[in-house]
């Protein structure tokens, strides 16, 4: 099926359009800058930019995809979680642009939309130079052309989210191991950046200067490591003691007069992150008997998460895959693929009274599924 994804969750308008599991086009418009200066996400500045950036980005994936609106199947929209006012931009717009063609309508899971990223194939177009948008893989694991395999784990790692997941099957049972406590990891490199006097957002700033700091040079705690932690909170994460930590042991050179080793720090930092995040991720594994390890979200840019991410899933006899950045941070085409995914499975459309849900829990896939008739 031909569907059009809309994407707003954040700070990111992505429109996606897919043809089944190839990827036709991936408009991503983000926001990012405008909220440098407050150094993160400003809910109204973001839906405010939703609203000026929709449209052109619908019309520039359509361009992109050489479809017509006309030929859609389907719309497939973000319903949730999120930013309340971001969302409900794309899903005013999504039941707009489903009422104005006469076609269904798919109200979906952001955090499902990350895992559903991974059983798009890049067709030959994107390899082209008539795609703009930013869907060239990074040197990391290539897409590969073998299908996504159930059960899976998935990890997510974003500004807004650090989440394990099993997912037995993208369309109808997806479960949440854990997810962080506090901050999200990438809400935690944005703070230790900002310590650290690096600009908005600070993860590729961190990446950057720990990549000739020393990863040994400060031993930062681990969230919920402890003995007693992994019995409570085995697959949840915490990292607002790690930011503390960080920011005491800076205040305490400062205090003293001596300079900050700012390298020592990123790269120390960044490997108690990267760590954590591994070893929560592979006990999963281990402990669901499940050799599958699915990563996705913006912090996936992160040079030394996926070197040890592939390390440790190699020793472990894991496989693992990593879509392309383009596909990991947020993007319309991962929700337009989990539309088609489940336009494929026979689940039904949603009705078109359904909201924009900040909580949503990963367990909902969809919303508002128009129910099969009772009796017979
Ligand atoms: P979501 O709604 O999915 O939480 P988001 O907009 O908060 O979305 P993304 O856009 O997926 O998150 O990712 C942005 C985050 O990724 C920021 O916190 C940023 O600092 C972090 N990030 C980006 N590159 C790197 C990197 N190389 N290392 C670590 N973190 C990174
Ligand atoms: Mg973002
Ligand atoms: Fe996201």
């Amino acid at each position: 099926p031909l569907v059009l994804g809309i994407e707003t969750s954040c700070d990111e308008t992505g429109i996606g359009i897919v043809r089944g599991t190839t990827l036709l086009a991936n408009v991503i418009a983000s926001s990012m800058d405008e909220h440098a200066r407050y150094g993160g996400v400003v809910p109204e500045v973001a839906a405010r930019a939703h609203l000026e950036e929709l449209v052109p980005a619908i019309e520039a994936a359509v361009a992109e995809s050489g479809i017509a609106l006309s030929d859609l199947d389907a719309i497939a929209v973000t319903s949730g979680p999120g930013l309340a006012g971001a969302l409900m931009v794309g899903v005013g717009a999504a039941k707009a642009l489903a009422l104005a063609l006469d076609k269904p309508i798919y109200a979906v899971n952001h955090l499902v939309g990350h895992v559903g990223a991974d059983v798009l194939r890049l067709d030959d177009r994107a390899d082209s130079d008539s795609v703009p948008l930013d869907t060239v893989p990074l040197e990391a694991v290539p897409l590969d052309t073998v299908p996504l395999e159930y059960p899976t784990i998935a990890l997510l790692v974003s500004g807004g989210h650090t989440s394990l997941l099993l997912v037995r099957d993208l369309t109808s049972d997806v479960e949440l191991l854990g997810e962080t406590i506090d901050d999200a990891a990438g809400e935690a490199f944005d703070k230790v950046a900002r310590i650290l006097g690096m600009p908005y957002p600070g993860g590729p700033h961190i990446d950057a200067a720990a990549a000739t700091g020393d990863p040994r040079a400060i031993r930062f705690p681990r969230g919920l490591s402890r003995p007693k932690d992994m019995a409570q909170h085995r697959y949840d994460f915490s990292f607002s003691g790690l930011k503390t930590s960080v920011a005491r042991w800076v205040e305490h050179r400062e205090d003293e007069g001596v300079p900050v080793p700012v390298n020592d720090v990123a790269a120390s930092f960044r490997e108690a992150v990267v760590d954590i995040l591994l070893t929560k991720a592979v006990a999963a594994c281990h402990d669901y008997g499940v050799p599958r390890l699915l990563l996705g979200g913006g912090v996936i840019a992160n040079a030394r998460l996926r070197q040890v991410a592939i390390e440790r899933t190699d020793a472990a006899g894991i496989t693992l895959r990593i879509p392309p950045l383009s596909l990991c941070t947020d993007n319309g085409a991962m929700i337009a693929a989990l539309g088609a995914q489940l336009i494929m499975n026979g689940h039904a459309p949603s009705t078109l009274d359904f909201g924009a849900d900040s909580t949503l829990p990963v367990q909902h896939i969809q919303v508002a599924q128009i129910q099969a008739a009772a009796g017979g």
